[in-house]
């Protein structure tokens, strides 16, 4: 039994016997970004932290150290936020990978919380598959929370309640339900964030203050800590179930571990 699911927790020798044991490991993908003055600037990488921990019981894997950037010049009129650019975030993501690779991973799950990485990742996803022989899959799992919790929790919105519920579950000290104030009209809000979101058309904004003029909206005045670790449960329990379900099909898809045994011998 593995004292921690955490890969810098680890010793050399127990990273290696749970490589062999089973070769899954999770990538954490967040931000450093404004989330109002009730939630801390590190919300999106904490969601993905606690998401993987739970993930990686429920799978067998180890949750790699997460890089708390991301790629989020959309919040950068606001103090409190910090960007990579694209480029240097999948040189981050991949070069992580690839040393893991090397040590024998195979599976890769990469848990997103922020919806500025989506093409980021994507895009190193893809090469980490073709270039580096590894099984990749990525769950956007603030969308997972919004298929589950979207409608008792006022939909997925930036600084709202199914984000604070995310650092309940984590961190409750972090969260300040004391502080919440000026929250931007939701309506508008909910107007353009399900613009940003549809499948057909895909406009690019610039800045969080076409959709929220004070950098966030929501109700999250009624979360709690009991409803923050229900949440994250279900939210693991669903992620674990689909990715097991979807690695196992990508196995019998693409020749698998065969697939991936022809690349090591080339390396
Ligand atoms: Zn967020």
């Amino acid at each position: 039994m593995l004292p921690s699911r955490q890969f810098i927790e680890l010793t050399q020798p127990e990273i290696a016997a749970q490589l062999k044991a089973n070769p899954l490991v999770i990538f954490p993908a967040g931000s450093v970004e404004q989330h109002g003055p009730h939630l801390p600037t590190g919300t999106d990488i904490f969601a993905s932290i606690v998401i993987g921990e739970e993930v990686a019981k429920r799978m067998n894997g180890l949750v790699l150290p997460a890089c708390p950037f991301g790629v989020t010049p959309m919040h950068m009129p606001f103090e409190g936020t910090i960007t990579l650019t694209p480029d240097t975030y999948m040189r981050v993501l991949t070069e992580v990978c690839v040393s893991t690779a090397q040590h024998g991973a195979k599976y890769l799950l990469i848990i997103n919380w922020h919806e500025g990485n989506i093409a980021s990742l994507a895009i190193a996803a893809e090469a980490l598959h073709r270039e580096h022989g590894m099984s990749v899959l990525t769950a956007q799992a603030c969308y997972v929370a919004a298929e589950i919790f979207g409608h008792e929790m006022g939909g997925l919105t930036h600084g709202g309640e199914i984000e604070a519920h995310a650092v309940l579950a984590y961190r409750p000290d972090l969260v300040h339900l004391d502080r919440i104030g000026q929250s931007s009209e939701h309506g508008h809000g909910h107007k353009w964030d399900k613009l940003r979101r549809t499948r057909s058309f895909q406009p690019v904004l610039t800045d969080i203050r076409t959709i929220a003029p004070t950098g966030w909206y929501g109700s999250p005045e009624h979360a709690t800590v009991d409803k923050g670790k229900h949440m994250l449960e279900a939210i693991a329990d669903s992620i674990a179930k689909e990715a097991t379900d979807i690695f196992r099909m990508l196995d019998e898809a693409q020749g698998g571990t065969a697939e991936i045994k022809h690349f090591r011998k080339a390396s």
